[in-house]
């Protein structure tokens, strides 16, 4: 065998995106033993950084040892029980997910079914909700496979008052646009690191409510899973009353995760959430410059997942070919029925910025030009520094 070294890449797709070197750095410090006193003192720390970060005090915040599936899973698991109902709003490839694990948990899943490309609908939501009893209401906040964003508070609000308990993918929102949990009053809010955090993947920050605590401890039966079960988790997490072994904890990870909050909190939330709407109008003014255009109305856009046309006669898959082998650049293809449809172009975390925007549109140009499809590059990159102005 020989060393790995990866190839230099610019990372725009939809996750991981680009890892700043303060936080590589962070995750080649020398490891200790999870039960260490230091760190056990880093972990308060991260826990009272996602809090901060979701908006989430007096919410149990940990940060799960797997991706933002993980923390998918741990919701689904430890909210239904077989006989549960859960409503879940499907308006892109995650929320399936989310369907598949509600239905393995034993619970009667009552789908909500949206177009792709538009937000969940909440009059839809609120005539499934007033069907009948649900534990459970789930949706996405961000969605990835569109670049779609929802009304987070909206969709909590109508839990509530059906007495459901909201569960908030915010794999892809988290960092790149606000997540309040007490706004929302949400119950139970996942994402994951490598998205708008821009940590590497493999750990799923999850944070649930008192209710959300509640409901767990009411359980008739044990959650089927033994690593997520959250009443397990929190004898290692909670802290309180000292911490037992439960599994060793990804320690170099949490160094990362860490790494990048503490980076995340310097900029200041509000500067990031600038940073990649601004980030995201001087891409899109560069784009439609050029006559290319997006899935999603304006309304409805994520600044971090841009989904993009393929326009007729482009070859999709040789474009993205063509920008990693120039370029270095990574940009997504679509999923399920956008499938050779659409790129999807991420400004994520320490991707969104003016020299990656000039950088996809230069090479996505170069690229459009190569398949005969002349554009100016030129025109692109005066539309975005005028949006950058
Ligand atoms: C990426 C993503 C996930 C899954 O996260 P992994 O880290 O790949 O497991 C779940 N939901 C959404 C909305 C995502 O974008």
């Amino acid at each position: 065998m020989q060393s790995f070294n990866p190839p230099r890449r610019i990372l725009m797709g939809p996750g991981p995106s680009d890892v700043s070197p303060r936080v590589l750095a962070a995750l080649a410090r020398p490891t200790i033993g999870h039960l260490d006193p230091d760190f056990q003192a880093l972990m308060e720390d991260i826990k009272a950084g996602l809090a901060r970060l979701m908006n989430a005090q007096g919410y149990a915040c940990i940060p799960l040892p797997a991706p933002g599936t993980a923390g998918m899973e741990a919701a689904i698991m430890n909210l239904l029980e077989p006989g549960d109902r859960a409503v879940i709003a499907v308006n892109g490839v995650f929320a399936t997910r989310m369907a598949d694990m509600a239905a393995r948990a034993g619970a009667s899943v009552t789908l909500v079914e949206h177009e792709w490309g538009k937000p969940v609908d909440p009059a839809k939501v609120e005539a499934a909700l007033a069907e009948g009893p649900a534990k459970v209401l789930a949706f996405v906040h961000a969605e990835t496979s569109t670049g779609v964003r929802s009304d987070a508070a909206a969709l909590c609000a109508l839990a509530r008052k059906a007495g459901a308990l909201s569960i908030v993918d915010c794999v892809t929102s988290l960092g790149g646009i606000p997540v309040d949990a007490a706004a929302w009053d949400a119950d139970v809010i996942y994402s994951g690191t490598q998205k708008c955090l821009s940590a590497p993947p493999g750990l799923a920050p999850i944070a649930l409510s008192p209710r959300a605590q509640a409901a767990i401890a009411a359980r008739k039966e044990k959650p089927r899973n033994w690593l997520f079960d959250f009443g397990l988790l929190m004898s290692y997490w909670g802290g309180e009353g000292g911490r037992s072994y439960h599994h060793t904890a990804p320690i170099n990870a949490l160094y990362g995760l860490h790494e990048a909050l503490v980076a995340l909190f310097e900029e200041g939330q509000q500067a990031v959430f600038v940073r990649h709407q601004r980030a995201h109008e001087a891409l899109a003014a560069g784009l439609e410059a050029v006559g290319l255009a997006f899935l999603v109305a304006p309304a409805d856009r994520l600044p971090q997942l841009n989904t993009v046309r393929v326009p007729e006669g482009v070859d999709e898959a040789a474009v993205r070919a063509h920008v990693l082998k120039h370029w270095d650049l990574e940009i997504g293809a679509g999923l399920g029925p956008l499938k050779g449809q659409v790129w999807r172009i991420g400004l994520m975390g320490a991707s969104a910025t003016p020299w990656h925007v000039r950088l996809c549109l230069t090479a996505l140009c170069g690229a459009l030009a190569a398949q005969g499809h002349a554009v100016s590059t030129e025109a692109a990159l005066k539309a975005a520094d005028k949006a950058l102005a």
